[in-house]
């Protein structure tokens, strides 16, 4: 292997690879790829990697989603733990709380068989490789508490540093009117990621890698197949501030990535191969709780999606910044925030009011009515919630969910027509199987002859540029990110106890 992540063993073989969209999925590919020593050139419209909708959860075991399968549960634990392997620099480590309030239908003795299997599960990761072991201890994986383990740890000392499972429920059983929850509250190792540090590690590492060259500021505008479908030809449009203007380029690659986010479609359209897919429009509110009470956990109250008691889910970020999402329609959810694609185009269209919001940003009346209505909906839950104020824009976007069951949660990638893939992750922590599965792919249509297989090495040396980053010039670039992007540091800063 050379200095620069290098697995290629023999002569260079002219394989090259375009990856159009810079978001965690072509980030991710991109990455994979050019460590394996693969020609990689990358086009992202925006001005940096990883800038499209939010990621604020690793959902390692997928806990946050009651509905979902055991299944697709399991597939993200291990995702995630992959994730934070190949991205040590990326989670957020602190546990979660489920909590379910008495007027929802759910009970939460439903939730322990999971977990109980996401437990063992996990043991066994970590029994086969110690380096699986990135969530804690496997037997402190999930704890339950009645309620008269609350009421002891409400009398107790609120920590200004939790050291154990009890003391980040200290301020949470504080807090809640206990009355109106069922039991057991239920504490989980489910962490946070942060998209910025995301973004830092991928622009980071693809700086040091020079098989990839990456275009930001270059909107692809046309992909054509050549007639013996081995090449693909693409056009974009590139700024340039010399000139403040931009300029068209293009370009012949050997394998074509579809990795566009919501816009997907746009380009299976160009390409002729059509997709059912869906896509849904979302938005999480940042908001600032000064007068806090120590450190917390994130914390989420089930309830129905959709309506107007939806689930609730506070994400803690450093100096007293709490992100919110609220699962109805006034406020994460849109009313007509989820489309579908056609039987005449793959690429689902959003209405006129989400493109603007896309391309313009929010309007401050908006910000600042979504936004209280986030704290009003957080404040059932935890009534001192009421004094939190807007602590900065939304985080918004949307995204894509392939087929059409709008509950699916682990996906990764498709292959269609000749030498062309197309992404669709749904969560973060698939991208890295989504790069796993290409390298697959390559390998049965015989495009890996010679590179060495690293498909049976251990993930941090397929990754030795991009795990091997420090975690000071992370989150240095992160906070720079953040700040380019109008959001608070504290966001890219570490949560790490
Ligand atoms: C409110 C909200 C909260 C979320 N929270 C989480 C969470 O907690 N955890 C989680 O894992 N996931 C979360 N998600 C989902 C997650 O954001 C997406 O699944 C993920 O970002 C998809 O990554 P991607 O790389 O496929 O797409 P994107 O991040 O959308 O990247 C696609 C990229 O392609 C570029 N592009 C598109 N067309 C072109 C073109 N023609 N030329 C050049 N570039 C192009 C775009 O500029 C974009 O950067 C959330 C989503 C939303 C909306």
């Amino acid at each position: 292997m050379n200095v620069h992540g290098s697995h290629r063993s023999n002569t260079p073989k002219p394989l090259k690879v375009g990856i159009i969209g810079g978001g965690i999925a072509g980030s991710t590919i991109a990455l994979r790829l050019a460590e394996l020593g693969i020609d990689v050139e990358l086009f992202e419209e925006g001005s940096s990697l990883v800038n499209g909708p939010p990621i604020c959860h690793l959902h390692a075991g997928g806990n946050l989603y009651r509905e979902i399968s055991d299944q697709q549960c399991l597939t993200l634990l291990q995702q995630s733990i992959d994730t934070l392997r190949v991205f040590p620099h990326t989670a957020n480590i602190r546990p979660t709380v489920i909590a379910i309030p008495e007027r929802d239908a759910g009970e939460p003795e439903a939730l322990l068989p999971r977990l109980a299997l996401l437990q063992e599960t996990y043991h066994g990761l970590v029994q086969q490789d110690s380096k699986n072991q990135v969530l804690g201890e496997p037997e402190y994986y999930y704890k339950v508490y009645y309620q008269d383990d609350l009421e002891r740890l409400a009398r107790s000392d609120t920590p200004s540093e939790p050291k154990n499972l009890d003391d980040w429920m200290i301020p949470v059983a504080k807090n809640l009117n206990l009355n109106e929850f069922k039991f057991p509250l239920i504490l989980v190792q489910e962490y946070g990621l942060s998209v910025f540090r995301l973004a830092a590690t991928a622009g980071l590492a693809l700086e040091q890698l020079p098989a990839c060259s990456v275009n930001t500021q270059a909107k692809v505008i046309n992909i054509q197949q050549n007639e013996s479908q081995n090449h693909w030809s693409i056009t974009y449009q590139q700024y340039d501030a010399s000139i403040k203007d931009h300029i068209t380029h293009s370009t012949d690659v050997d394998y074509l990535i579809n990795a566009c986010g919501y816009r997907t479609g746009t380009l299976d359209d160009m390409a002729d191969l059509h997709r059912t897919r869906m896509v849904e429009f979302k938005a999480a509110f940042v908001t600032q709780w000064k007068e806090r009470d120590g450190v917390w956990p994130e914390v989420i109250f089930h309830g129905e999606r959709g309506t107007p008691n939806g689930m609730a889910q506070l994400t803690p970020y450093p100096d007293g910044y709490f992100q919110l999402h609220g699962m109805t329609e006034d406020i994460t959810l849109f009313r007509k925030g989820l489309v579908s694609s056609s039987a005449q185009s793959a690429q689902p269209q959003l209405g006129s009011q989400f493109i603007r919001k896309l391309k313009e940003g929010w309007q401050n009346s908006d910000i600042e009515t979504r936004t209280d209505r986030a704290i009003q909906h957080m404040a059932q839950f935890i009534p001192a919630y009421r004094s939190a104020t807007v602590g900065g824009k939304p985080l918004f976007g949307a995204q894509q969910i392939p087929g059409d069951d709008p509950s699916l949660r682990a996906a990764d990638i498709s292959f269609a027509g000749s030498r062309y893939a197309r992404t669709e992750i749904v969560k973060a922590s698939s991208a890295l199987s989504a790069a796993n599965r290409l390298v697959q792919q390559f390998k049965n249509e015989g495009l890996l002859a010679g590179f060495d297989d690293d498909l049976a090495m251990a993930l941090e040396q397929r990754f030795p540029v991009t795990s091997g980053l420090n975690q000071k010039d992370v989150i240095t670039e992160a906070e720079k990110l953040a700040s380019e992007r109008s959001y608070p540091p504290a966001l890219a800063q570490l949560v790490r106890f």
